[in-house]
């Protein structure tokens, strides 16, 4: 008996606690019908009487800088259009090299099909039109070009990303095709998107806080490869973080004999998503083919240290 007056608040307590994550993860999702297609964000559809200043590059520039073709500060408070169906997910200044940012999240059917999500950002605005959450259409007036306070020539700084936590934390992702689309080419190959009837629930406020630490927790696993959100079950499981086997594995860990033990441990544990540096695996790369045609018998390592001493390139 004493045991039932116990076991019965604490299901009632494990009851309201699931329903609490059930709710506040609910309440981040937007239903949205699919985009009709993506045109250019200035001179929109065709970007016509605008030009590409700056393209796309990995590593490197990660969007696209478009100037009117006048030159100089002409474009200065020209409109920007949003260039697709989409939801406002950002709208704020930033200040530093970014000021006026807007970011708006599209959800749209690919080629083959599949449904699929994406960010587009729009920087160093001069004057921002649309507010948090606010539902926003092809081809609508979302700001205007501006220099950032005087940084720059008046410019649109413009970004399509495939991962929807990166926001204003540019840095600590790979600048890669596996985070971003090349804007020209990716609204040239989306100009039509099929659609249907139905509207599909878009995870919002999946960006870690501006400026602050990246919260470990959440949000890693929201790259929109290709997110099947068909239903609510689906989308809750995107958001929950994958820890669910961990606890089983350290019980059985520990029932091992503490030489075995050290030697699984000793494998290298699975990095974050964003936590991928390029660099060091390029770094890695070269080394081992430097080792290869300089004949070096000495291990990939000690070449990779020799840095200081490069070769001619040939
Ligand atoms: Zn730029």
């Amino acid at each position: 008996m004493a045991e039932n007056i116990i076991k019965i608040p604490l299901k009632v307590f494990l009851l309201l606690i699931s329903h609490l994550f059930i709710s506040i993860s609910l309440s981040d999702y937007a239903e949205l019908p699919l985009a009709s297609g993506f045109d250019f964000p200035v001179g929109a559809p065709t970007g016509s009487g605008y030009y590409k200043a700056r393209g796309f590059w990995p590593n490197g520039h990660v969007g696209e800088d478009w100037n009117g073709k006048g030159g100089g500060n002409t474009d200065l408070g020209d409109p920007v259009y949003s260039i697709g169906d989409g939801i406002v997910v950002q709208s704020r200044d930033v200040r530093r090299g970014w000021g006026n940012v807007i970011i708006i999240r599209h959800v749209f059917m690919d080629k083959n099909s599949t449904i699929k999500l994406m960010d587009s950002l729009y920087a160093h605005l001069d004057s921002r039109n649309v507010v948090l959450n606010q539902i926003v259409k092809r081809g609508q007036r979302i700001g205007a070009i501006g220099n950032n306070r005087g940084m720059y020539l008046a410019h649109l700084h413009f970004e399509t990303r495939k991962n929807l936590s990166i926001g204003m934390h540019r840095s600590s992702f790979a600048k890669t095709y596996s985070n971003y689309y090349s804007p020209t080419s990716f609204i040239r190959s989306h100009q039509n998107c099929k659609q249907n009837k139905r509207t599909y629930k878009v995870p919002i406020n999946t960006f870690a806080p501006y400026p602050g630490t990246y919260p470990k927790n959440k949000n890693q696993n929201l790259a929109s490869k290709s997110i099947p959100i068909k239903s609510e079950t689906n989308t809750n499981k995107i958001l929950k973080p994958k820890k669910i086997d961990q606890p089983t594995k350290k019980t059985l860990l520990s029932t091992l004999d503490p030489k075995i033990r050290g030697i699984i441990l000793k494998k290298p544990k699975k990095n974050p998503v964003i936590k991928t540096e390029p660099k060091k695996e390029k770094l890695g790369l070269l080394a081992r083919i430097r080792a290869r045609y300089t004949g070096s018998k000495d291990s990939t390592r000690k070449v990779k240290r020799s840095r200081f001493s490069p070769r001619k390139r040939p």
